[in-house]
């Protein structure tokens, strides 16, 4: 299958000659997105604004996924869920404000919504990543996963971490 590569770039040229003040909700509904260069999501849903402001426009979205991953303690892959909410502010372009925490519109009016979603999921990506908060992990001595079977090494087991 051949991958999109920026499924969430979006217009937002059209706000410029709005007032200040408009501005338009959006809904994502995607069950499967690639973003830009590694991030496979799953279920891939939120909402979002972007609202006309003096300076340009402000953003403000939440967004829940999924990913693939695999378990720290039992080493079965699972869906990671993710979630996050944030504001993010683009101006009106010129190079020098580049060098604030702030995004350019560029001239074009598109904008990649997927670069900043990633970048913010998987800021809520743990470290730790655990299949569920109660997982019983593998033994050490024969490799079972504890959570659907037990062993005679049970009284031993030590959770891996
Ligand atoms: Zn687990
Ligand atoms: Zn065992």
């Amino acid at each position: 299958m051949e991958k999109i590569h920026h499924p969430l770039r979006t217009n937002i040229g059209y706000f410029f000659n709005k007032p200040i003040g408009f501005y338009r909700d959006f809904i994502v509904e995607n069950p499967e997105v690639f973003i830009e260069p590694d991030l496979q999501l799953f279920n891939l849903s939120g909402h979002y604004t972007f609202s006309r402001t003096r300076e340009g426009l402000l953003f403000q979205g939440a967004f829940e996924a999924e990913v693939d991953s695999q378990c720290n303690r039992c080493l079965d892959p699972f869906r990671a869920k993710l979630s996050t909410e944030f504001e993010e502010l683009y101006v009106f372009g010129s190079r020098t404000q580049e060098e604030f925490d702030e995004e350019v519109i560029p001239e074009d009016g598109y904008i990649d919504l997927g670069k900043l979603i990633r970048d913010y999921l998987l800021l809520d990506l743990p470290i730790n990543l655990v299949c569920k908060p109660d997982c019983q992990g593998i033994c050490v001595e024969c490799g079972v996963n504890l959570n659907r079977e037990t062993c005679e090494h049970t009284d031993s087991r030590i959770i891996l971490d």
